[in-house]
């Protein structure tokens, strides 16, 4: 179907202007009037407002990409009365505008990163706002606020929760709902919206990795996942140490890549590129870490591999089906996330809900040429070309570093925050909670 219709861009100086909008499919496509503006789609998720003017006149507001970056243009359609109702059929058999929906809880932490998350808050809102969604908003006053919170609210009046910060309050907010009496209910029906606020924000750029989408529009993806709420399985990780439970949905680390995201934290102000600095540091002297990673492989038979894994007691020896691996390792990994940050790829293939998780073991030594090689090609996962790395789909774990001579503790992070307990294990719980995404995945 074709129609034409007033059409006006934000970046575009034109203003309003007659276009043609052809319907297909889940797609509307304005097409090109003028060499100035360009043909582009309302793809699915990316309307987030639709409004009826008169039986005649539909005015919608829509976040596609132009010129190779997401925008905001407003849409004035006028037409006969008839092809409304097509119009209006259509966008609702395509599931292209956001469904109604009760508010948001939204926590933002001020103190995130490069202190962007009001900034990135603020954008958000205007286009959650666009789709009629309201949002209760806390600014984090301090570490675990957002945890301690969430764990006794009265969730009833919300449709979901947002983050608004980086892998930390992520943690913290998936900790505090884990810690309440109802989870197993709240981990299926309370879905997570996430919003790049911090200066590591390894989960949401590997959720716009995954839609598709490119990390310079990784805002306005914010905005158009939240805004729509489509929400999509996702798997997590259920950890334990001798002393508690916790879960992560990022991934828990020992070796190179966390002593890169502790050592930096004192300079958190520079944004994402502060690990980088430790990262050229280690190449230059490397340091490798004992240990030992136990696991449990994917079988590739989904018969095996669907029953749940039972953890042992973590002071009793692991099951014998288990593997082990022992000695020093430059890093050892266990992810669910396939980028670490913006220029880092760790594991190409990760997705939200494969149902696994990712163990990359790089064994030492490792030579400064082949740290360069790791380096150059981070982009693209260059520590996959190393002969020392592995990686191993499984689904439970035990890790035990051991503590270095010099005394000390081995540098540990679970989802890119220090972490102190060395000995943990833990089993991957598939499509166990749900994010918030434009569109079905
Ligand atoms: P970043 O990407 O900058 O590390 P995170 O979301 O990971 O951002 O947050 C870093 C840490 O800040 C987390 O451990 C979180 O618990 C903590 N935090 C949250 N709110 C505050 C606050 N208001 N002041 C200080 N720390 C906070
Ligand atoms: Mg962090």
């Amino acid at each position: 179907m074709e129609l034409v219709c007033l059409v006006k861009a934000d970046h575009d100086r034109l203003g309003w202007q007659e276009r043609i909008v052809r319907l297909q499919q889940r797609e509307v496509i304005i097409l090109t009037v003028s060499s100035v503006t360009e043909e582009f789609r309302l793809d699915q998720g990316c309307i987030l407002s639709y409004s009826e003017e008169s039986k005649t006149l539909v005015r919608a507001v829509a976040w596609p990409r132009i010129c190779g970056k997401r925008r905001r243009v407003e849409c004035l359609l006028e037409t006969d009365e008839a092809t409304i109702e097509q119009l209006k059929t259509f966008l609702e058999s395509a599931q292209i505008v956001p469904k109604e929906r009760k508010k948001l809880l939204v926590f933002v932490n001020p103190y995130a990163g490069t202190k962007k998350a009001k900034k990135v808050w603020s954008d958000v809102k205007y286009m959650i706002e666009h789709a009629n969604i309201a949002s209760d908003v806390v600014f984090t006053e301090r570490a675990n606020h957002a945890r301690d919170m969430i764990k006794d609210a009265n969730l009833e009046h919300y449709s979901g929760v947002v983050s608004v910060s980086g892998d930390g309050l992520l943690h913290e907010i998936l900790n505090g709902l884990a810690a309440r009496a109802d989870w197993e209910e709240v981990r299926q029906k309370f879905p997570i919206g996430l919003a790049p606020g911090g200066s590591g924000n390894a989960v949401h750029c590997s959720l716009v990795f995954q839609l598709g989408e490119v990390f310079a529009d990784e805002v306005a993806v914010a905005g158009l996942n939240i805004a729509n709420g489509v929400s999509q399985p996702a798997d997590f990780i259920e950890c334990e140490t001798k002393d508690r439970t916790f879960v992560s949905i990022f991934g828990i680390a020992w070796g190179f890549i966390p002593e890169a995201d502790i050592g930096s934290e004192v300079i958190r102000w520079m944004g994402p590129s502060r690990a980088y600095l430790w990262v050229a540091w280690r190449m230059l002297f490397p340091v490798f870490y004992a240990g030992k990673v136990e696991y449990l492989e994917v079988t590739g038979d989904p018969e095996v591999d669907n029953i749940p894994v039972k953890l042992p007691k973590i002071t009793d020896p692991v099951p014998e089906e288990w593997k082990a691996e022992s000695g020093e390792f430059l890093n050892v990994y266990v992810c669910k996330q396939s980028w670490l940050d913006y220029a880092a790829l760790l594991v190409p293939d990760c997705k939200l809900d494969d149902g696994f998780l990712w163990l990359v073991m790089t064994r030492g030594p490792v030579s400064r040429m082949e740290m360069m090689t790791w380096l150059m090609n981070v982009e693209t996962a260059g520590h996959l070309l190393l002969k020392q790395t592995t990686m191993v789909k499984i689904r439970a774990f035990r890790l035990s570093p051991d503590t270095p001579a010099d005394g000390g503790s081995c540098p540990m992070t679970v989802d890119a925050e220090r972490f102190d307990e060395v000995l943990v294990q833990g089993r991957i719980r598939p499509r166990g909670c749900r994010i918030m995404t434009k569109q079905q995945l």
